[in-house]
């Protein structure tokens, strides 16, 4: 059964750039009901006491009737626990490890890198995920609908932003690259290199 995790901050924590009624009903509402619904689901089956990323990377095995529920609610329960660590107090700029390296590499410049993702964050229509990925061709951008997670893909997210409109809509309205934009200066560079050093 899965457990809300502690944020490892404060709720008012990310001000201005996410201001605390949003993080607050984000954790405690949507998050939480990502798990009560996976739970209510995976309850009696075999895959209850499985760790989430397992149940994620093997989703074609999930039985067929409760293979949608546990897509969108076991994904958001992975997702967002992701996403609470990606984000950090007196984070941003940029990474600085072979990351970094890879990055310039990859798409040219740490610019280049932040209008790619960007680029994939506002055309992803609807609810939805960008992400940094890492897979058998090294990194990539990409983007996903509603609660999907690139586990699920054989891709192992380094970095995603939350795009539902839940993330930002108190504060930012409609104006999704606004948020993008703010969200940046919280990106937590040193949580997603030592997933990425963990992975290598
Ligand atoms: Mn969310």
């Amino acid at each position: 059964m899965y457990e809300l995790p502690k944020l490892p901050y404060d709720y008012n924590a990310l001000e201005p750039f996410i201001d605390e009624t949003t993080m607050t009903i984000h954790h405690t509402k949507h998050h939480q009901a990502y798990i009560d619904n996976a739970n209510k689901a995976l309850m009696g089956t075999d895959f209850e006491n499985i760790d989430v990323e397992q149940v994620l990377r093997k989703i074609d095995i999930i039985p067929q009737e409760i293979r949608t529920v546990i897509r969108n609610n076991a994904g958001g329960h992975y997702n967002h626990s992701l996403f609470w660590k990606m984000m950090g107090v007196g984070k941003g700029g940029s990474p600085t490890s072979e990351l970094a390296y890879l990055i310039n590499k990859k798409f040219g410049s740490f610019d280049k890198f932040t209008e790619q993702f960007n680029a994939a964050a506002m055309s992803r229509f609807g609810s939805g995920w960008a992400w940094l990925v890492v897979d058998s061709n090294g990194l990539s951008i990409t983007s996903t609908a509603n609660q999907d997670s690139p586990i699920s893909d054989n891709q192992i997210p380094l970095l995603g932003v939350d795009v539902w409109e839940h993330a930002y809509y108190l504060k930012y309205q409609n104006k999704r690259a606004e948020y993008l934009k703010n969200w940046w200066n919280l990106v937590n560079w040193d949580f997603v290199e030592s997933r990425f050093s963990e992975i290598r």
